[in-house]
């Protein structure tokens, strides 16, 4: 068979370049020694989940701790799943939590010269090796329909047998030249697959950079290669792209571990070293005493953008999923309390070989404890970038107010003071903290434990007596002298001695203040809040909270 006239034939484009070229074209990177090339290589489906991060975090970490580069690679093969903003949502959602690309798509980089970054934009490199492998007779056109292909299965499984195009079943392996001209004459639609040189009878040993040494059985599958639309198969890209971009370390999830046997034909046929591999764990979660993977359908916690609408601390995020990754993190963590993760030497061997397990209650001590650190300046970053995206109308307003938002988060999250508040774990928590800061979201629902003359001369004598001038001790003399008039024990220790002869004490008297103004029986120090308020606004409120 006139192997080159066929070749023509199928790939008949007039602009390929070279196969050889490409090596030029695309030079081994100049990093220092040691370095790894990693990349992120998601399909633009739309749906980013917490296993894309968890990789993510591995790939930069693994890149920038070896003085190598980390970039990003849009796998866009599959033209049917594709979904619009689905490229600017993977950048978006990564750098949301910290993760930032050398190089790649949508990315400014000088560095991108191993472009283009996305696949579909590929084209030409794939079906010049593919033009390559036809030549050589490593490869070749399949007229098979998806029924017959059907058919073929459903024996295979019936039988018992491997399903799949190998073998006896690989029909258009033997076609014949006069065969395949028909086919190609008559407008027969076809992919070209490999033919493959492999045997399972044969197995190696491999050495996963995560895994350790797997045992791995030859291909002898002629996997599909070239789509009919004229667009390579995940194998077929993997293998060219990680060669020409100059990936040094492929991590990516252990679902792809099965293919591994064809990855590694695919470079052999092509001539091309393979790149070292690191087969991440699957994330799971425990359900009613069972370890199971997250799942998309059951697991709202696996989206990213579920974090990020509720709004977590993403540095916490991050810092849950360094647990996750090496297990000696935490105790990092315990070392260096205050340290920036990126201190931490991430190691790729240390990760887990099995079932890494997600828990959404140890991410949200993790989620309270990063945000009980916060200075004021971070916090009201923090908080205002939920609320710029997320937040009503009224919370945007109010967050145009930094000095006042300071002085309130100062105070609620008890900044700079000795008891830091540590039950936030998300933005939404601490913006509906704000609320009785506002006159437009203050909506109390006084509920006094006091009949209305006690409620009211305690407002009314308090609203005359208030000076915004004084201290916390000055304002708080004032709360006792109204104690007696209510008839309560200005005195904790008169009332404890004798608590039948008095109807309340001066921390009920503190109370019916704290109602009126902030609508609820528990705040901060009442004194401080009346100040932020100001005095207009916190006589009002004693005198609006009085008992009609
Ligand atoms: N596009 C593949 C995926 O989203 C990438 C796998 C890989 O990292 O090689 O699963």
């Amino acid at each position: 068979m006139d192997l080159k006239k066929l070749a023509a034939a199928l790939i008949p484009d007039s602009d390929l370049l070279e196969p050889e070229k490409y090596e030029e074209i695309f030079p081994p990177r100049t990093v220092p020694n040691g370095a790894e090339v990693t990349r992120l290589a998601p399909s633009p489906t739309g749906f980013i989940h917490l296993g894309n991060l968890y990789s993510a975090l591995a790939d930069e970490r693994t890149a920038h701790t070896t003085g190598g580069v980390f970039y990003l690679r849009i796998e866009d093969t599959d033209e049917k799943r594709k979904v619009e903003g689905a490229v600017e949502s993977v950048i978006r959602s990564l750098k949301y939590f910290g993760i930032k690309f050398d190089e790649g798509a949508e990315i400014e980089s000088p560095l991108n010269i191993y472009g283009p970054y996305y696949q579909r934009q590929r084209a030409k490199i794939y079906r010049s090796f593919v033009k390559k492998l036809l030549e050589e007779g490593l490869a070749y056109p399949c007229f098979c329909t998806a029924e017959e292909l059907d058919e073929v299965r459903s024996m295979q499984t019936e039988n018992k047998e491997t399903t799949g195009y190998y073998g006896k079943y690989a029909k258009c392996r033997n076609l014949s030249e006069e065969e395949i001209y028909n086919n190609l004459k008559a407008g027969k639609p076809f992919v070209i697959r490999l033919k493959s040189q492999g045997s399972i009878e044969n197995k190696t040993t491999f050495r996963d950079a995560i895994k350790g040494d797997i045992t791995v059985t030859e291909n002898d599958q002629d996997v599909v290669i070239l789509k009919s639309d004229g667009i390579p198969t995940y194998h077929f890209a993997h293998a060219i792209d990680d060669h020409f971009m100059r990936t040094t370390l492929v991590i990516r999830g252990e679902e792809w571990l099965s293919s591994l046997p064809v990855h590694i034909e695919l470079h052999k046929v092509l001539g091309f070293k393979p790149p070292r591999y690191a087969h991440t764990c699957s994330l799971m979660k425990m359900d009613g005493g069972t370890k199971r993977k997250l799942s998309k359908r059951k697991d709202p916690e696996l989206s990213l953008d579920y974090y990020r609408k509720a709004g977590y601390y993403p540095q916490a995020v991050v810092k849950y999923l360094m647990t996750v990754l090496n297990s000696n993190f935490e105790e990092w963590t315990l070392k260096n309390p205050d340290g920036d993760y990126k201190d931490f030497k991430f190691k790729i061997d240390k990760m887990g070989k099995s079932g890494a397990l997600f828990d959404l209650d140890k991410l949200n001590d993790t989620s309270k404890t990063e945000i009980s650190k916060l200075s004021a300046e971070q916090c009201f970053a923090f908080l205002k970038g939920w609320v710029d995206e997320f937040g009503s109308d009224a919370d945007k307003a109010h967050f145009e107010n930094e000095e006042y938002l300071t002085k309130i988060l100062t105070l609620i999250m008890g900044i700079g003071g000795k008891k830091r508040r540590k039950d936030i774990e998300r933005a939404e928590q601490g913006v509906r903290l704000l609320d009785y800061f506002f006159d437009d979201t203050f909506k109390p629902e006084y509920a006094y434990r006091f009949d209305k003359e006690t409620v009211n001369t305690v407002l009314d004598k308090f609203a005359q007596a208030y000076d915004p001038a004084d201290d916390n001790q000055a304002w708080f003399a004032k709360v006792k002298s109204i104690a007696p008039e209510v008839g309560f024990a200005a005195e904790m220790s008169e009332y404890k001695a004798n608590p039948d002869k008095f109807k309340g004490n001066v921390s009920d008297v503190a109370e019916i203040l704290r109602v009126a103004i902030t609508g609820s029986p528990n705040s901060p120090d009442l004194c401080t809040i009346m100040s932020i308020l100001g005095k207009d606004r916190a006589v009002a409120r004693l005198l609006n909270g009085r008992i009609k």
